[in-house]
């Protein structure tokens, strides 16, 4: 009799178990948008990672449960991967809410700037909070990813915009990967904009951050990616690409803001630096895309911000999918130009504007949102091997979820083998 696995957290009994059946094992990008409900499933967990899946009657004679193994009922429920958000602005203060009046009466991005709004307004406000005052804040909003689903989030700093407050947010995201119960993926993302007393010397500007800022982020491990929002308004390519290569020289690795507002090569840019991802991409061309394709980079679509922004395009997923590109979706939750809470909304814009069926959604926001975290072989799917972040869902299929936008289906969320969230 072959030895049984040794689970101390079970899934009994499930409607079905959501899996990926595609090629996409290893470290290669995945390939291939195949999701499979498998029913009557059983999933067994130890040491935050999945040790067994299988037909739920199989389970006694396989599966031998610690002591003090975590039951869970599946009955009625079907487990998905816990969602990946790769791409978000969470800690901020206060909010814009006014700015998205502004914008909904028609009034344009300047003249919200000259009401004191935009990304400057929430510098000020990150400048004026404490850091405890910070991370109870964004403590809430974590919690309320957390309930839609989430169980790895990327967040960025970006509204310090000057040493000593960049620091200020990479610290607080660190003070909610430690102390919240889901994976956090801070990015360091110091060029974001440039801020108001430096714009007469922009070059000046993105040479302090290489040399000062980049090494003492690095040297304090506050941040594993390094973004930079390469746009007309913000930083041209060449400035893009010295922030990219010094922070690769001191081990952060690229993520690009690209082709938001217009095309100026930042595509171009994200394949030549090995980006793990290139996010936004609303304008990116047939060029573009060919460019993507077979590069590694993670192409991220944010239909959340080009809803918010009341665009009338959005990213051109269909051709991305049609070329073979790895799509994935992110929330970009921030204070001014996305505030949707939680993955599944996401699911729906990318439906209702990226025109993404539900099978693409789900592994947009799961497993290619895993690769442009460059966590793609250790989450973002139900396999044996991967960390036990699953979410269950009060549905008879997955395909409820992006339908039934503003409802809550989630029952139960699951991280690195822990329940961290129940909805009773
Ligand atoms: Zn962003």
């Amino acid at each position: 009799m072959t030895e049984k696995i040794v689970a101390d957290l079970v899934i009994h009994a499930l409607n079905a178990a959501v899996l990926f059946p595609t090629p996409y094992r290893g470290r290669g990008t995945p390939v291939g948008w195949s999701v499979v409900e498998q029913r009557d499933m059983s999933i067994a967990s130890h040491d935050g990672h999945i040790v067994w899946i299988g037909p739920a009657c199989e389970m006694t004679d396989q599966i031998r449960v610690t002591t003090d193994c975590a039951f869970i009922n599946g009955q009625g429920r079907i487990a998905i991967p816990g969602f990946v958000d790769s791409h978000t602005h969470l800690v901020y203060a206060g909010d814009r809410s006014d700015e998205f009046e502004m914008r909904v009466r028609g009034k344009t991005y300047l003249e919200i700037m000259a009401a004191n709004g935009g990304i400057l307004r929430s510098v000020k406000a990150i400048r004026a909070s404490s850091e405890d005052e910070l991370f109870h804040e964004s403590a809430q909003r974590l919690w309320k990813m957390i309930k839609s689903g989430v169980t790895t989030i990327e967040i960025k700093s970006g509204y310090g915009l000057d040493l000593e407050n960049e620091i200020k947010m990479l610290r607080v995201i660190r003070r909610l990967a430690n102390e919240l119960p889901v994976r956090v993926i801070p990015t360091f993302m110091g060029a974001h904009v440039i801020p108001a007393e430096r714009q007469s010397d922009s070059d000046a500007f993105v040479t302090e951050l290489c040399e000062i800022w980049i090494p003492e982020i690095a040297k304090s491990c506050l941040a594993s990616f390094n973004d930079v929002f390469t746009e007309n308004k913000a930083f041209n390519v060449a400035q893009s690409l010295r922030i990219l290569e010094a922070g690769k020289r001191h081990g952060l690795k690229p993520k690009i803001h690209a082709d938001e507002i217009s095309v100026i090569g930042g595509v171009d840019l994200a394949v030549e630096v090995g980006a793990t991802s290139a996010d936004h991409l609303l304008k990116t061309d047939d060029a573009g895309i060919t460019r993507l394709a077979n590069s590694g980079v993670i192409p991220t679509l944010l239909p959340g911000t080009s809803t918010f922004l009341m665009e009338s395009h959005h990213a051109p997923a269909r051709a991305m999918i049609e070329a073979g590109l790895p799509v994935a979706i992110a929330s970009d939750h921030n204070p001014g130009s996305c505030q949707f809470f939680g993955a599944s909304i996401i699911q729906t814009l990318a439906m209702l504007q990226l025109r993404m069926s539900a099978a693409e959604a789900l592994i947009a926001a799961t497993l290619h949102a895993a690769f442009a975290l460059d966590l793609g072989a250790e989450i973002g799917a139900i396999e044996v091997g991967r960390s036990t972040d699953i979410v269950l869902i009060d549905a008879n299929s997955y395909r409820l979820l992006p339908y039934r936008a503003g409802d809550s289906l989630i029952e139960t969320v699951i991280s690195r083998g822990i329940p961290v969230y129940s909805r009773e």
